[in-house]
């Protein structure tokens, strides 16, 4: 009896007929896939990309040099030197976090007490060698100064559950 249905579901194209009518069906359904790098899923604020240090508005930078981000890190991939400026005001020198080593754990952006250092929304930083993913001061202030507007909004939305 089953050899007689499966000669009878190939004799009349079954198989290719159901399949055709899936295929059907899905044509009409909302699509589920995304046509990166056109189309971009939504992040949540609490996303932990590329990481960035922040400037108040008046273009000030907050990180006051505390190390804390430093001394969280378990990857020891933080580097912070730190000297008093003219005004008294304490400013790191040197602020690297080597990106070959970081877990994306989050750590130092919970540890820093005036949300200098951030996990940003970016996560379309892949390099092609491993000095680029060596980054620097300069390079973290750039990433503030791009993402600000998004970083501050994710910060905004995850504010009610802290
Ligand atoms: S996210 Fe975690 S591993 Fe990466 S730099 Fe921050 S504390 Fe270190
Ligand atoms: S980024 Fe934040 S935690 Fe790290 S040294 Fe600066 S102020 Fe301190």
């Amino acid at each position: 009896m089953a050899m007689l249905d499966r000669t009878a579901r190939s004799v009349l194209l079954g198989e290719l007929l159901s399949g055709m009518a899936l295929t059907l069906r899905y044509m009409f359904r909302p699509k589920v896939t995304l046509n990166y790098p056109y189309e971009k899923g939504a992040l949540s604020p609490r996303f932990r990309g590329e990481h960035a240090l922040r400037r108040y508005p008046n273009g000030e930078e907050r990180c006051i040099a505390c190390k804390l981000c430093e001394a969280i890190c378990p990857a020891l991939a933080i580097t912070i030197e730190a000297e008093p400026r003219a005004d008294g005001s304490r400013r790191t020198t040197r602020y690297d976090i080597d990106m070959t080593k970081c877990i994306y754990c989050g750590y130092c952006q919970e540890a820093c007490p005036v949300d200098a250092i951030v996990e940003g929304p970016n996560f379309e930083f892949a390099a092609e060698t491993r000095e680029e993913l060596f980054y620097n001061k300069d390079k973290l202030m750039a990433n503030g100064d791009r993402w600000e507007q998004e970083i501050a909004q994710n910060i905004a939305l995850d504010a009610p559950y802290r």
